[in-house]
């Protein structure tokens, strides 16, 4: 499959902040890759330097084989976008808005199959403030479409969803896929990366620190092994740093965690360590990372970037 989206090496800072700092990844045709990061990690900003609505300071930008930054007119036509709100005028109807929107293009889909397609026809006449949640994003995605694009790119396209309207719209999502389009996201949620996702980028202040598919990264989480503690009495957290390495621990009170890669020998150092100091274990607990922890452990301590796949 031919790579639809190509980003490599792109960069953009505001002032004095480093947004994006040398992002670089691929989506091949066909696949639904997910920007993951916390608030203010560049998701955004990279989509947006793509979407040629932010001018970057470095990078290739590439959409179906064009080049973005030197042809955005022609790039433009084969992207369809939902970003994160929709503003529309409060009395328009979604029939109306499909019109205005196709009329922007010399090729469109017409309104009615679009309607019917993102289960919109009860509503085509109703005023664009009447819309749920659910309606107002469905209805985003329909305008995504009007021009039949090859690659749509959705910012956060759940956020504020209740499950019921998530669900309906993870449905849409996957259809795009199957209907042989490539999709391009941003969400801060886990759960419906891995839903949704055949590829995983996790950025992090403006770097990408992981990349690969669901399964990949929670088997890399696998590697690693959460330990969590309750002991009768606390223990100073120096103590406790000697014996977990102090990367990845929390100490509170008298309960501890921490990560680590092998957990019999960690488990018999801290059995030493409550017996040097006769403190009791009152519970312990040693079970697999999940994706979410490493997704954690990635995005808030200063990892260094790996395996950013291009
Ligand atoms: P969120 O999940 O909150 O939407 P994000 O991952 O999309 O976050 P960006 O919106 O791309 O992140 O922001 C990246 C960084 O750039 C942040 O530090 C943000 O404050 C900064 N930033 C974004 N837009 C601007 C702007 N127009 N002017 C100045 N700084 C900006």
């Amino acid at each position: 499959m031919p790579d639809n989206v190509v980003v490599r090496d792109l960069r953009k800072r505001y002032g004095g902040t480093e947004a994006v700092r040398g992002v670089s990844f691929a989506v091949p045709a066909g696949e639904i890759f997910g920007l993951l990061g916390p608030n203010g990690a560049g998701k955004t900003t990279t989509l947006e330097c793509l979407l040629g609505l932010r001018e970057p300071d470095g990078g290739h930008l590439e959409v179906c084989g064009v080049d973005a930054r030197r042809d955005p007119r022609t790039a433009k036509r084969k992207l369809g976008v939902a970003l994160q709100s929709t503003a529309l005028p409060d009395k328009i109807t979604p029939r109306e808005a499909l019109g205005l929107f196709g009329a922007f293009y010399p090729e469109h889909v017409a309104a009615d199959g679009l309607l019917e397609r993102f289960a919109l026809t009860a509503k085509a006449d109703a005023p664009f403030d009447s819309l749920s949640g659910g309606q107002k994003q469905r209805l985003a995605l329909a305008l995504a479409f009007v021009h039949a694009p090859e690659v749509v790119v959705l910012d956060e396209p759940t956020t504020g969803l209740d499950p019921q309207a998530r669900r309906e719209l993870h449905d849409e999502i996957l259809r795009i896929k199957r209907d042989g389009k490539t999709v391009l996201l941003t969400t801060h949620d886990l759960a419906e990366a891995e839903q949704l996702c055949d590829r995983i980028a996790i950025i992090d202040r403006g770097r990408i620190v992981a990349t690969g598919t669901p399964a990949e990264l929670v088997a890399r989480a696998q590697g690693k092994q959460s330990v969590s503690l309750v002991t009768d009495r606390p223990l100073a957290a120096a103590l406790w740093a000697g014996v977990t390495g102090g990367a990845e621990m929390s100490c509170d009170g008298a309960t501890v965690s921490f990560r680590t890669a092998d957990a019999n020998a960690s488990v018999a150092a801290v059995t030493a360590l409550l017996a040097e100091h006769r403190v009791e274990l009152v519970e312990l607990h040693v079970r697999r990372a999940t994706l979410e922890e490493i997704f954690l452990g990635l995005t808030r301590s200063g990892a260094t970037a790996t395996e950013a796949a291009p």
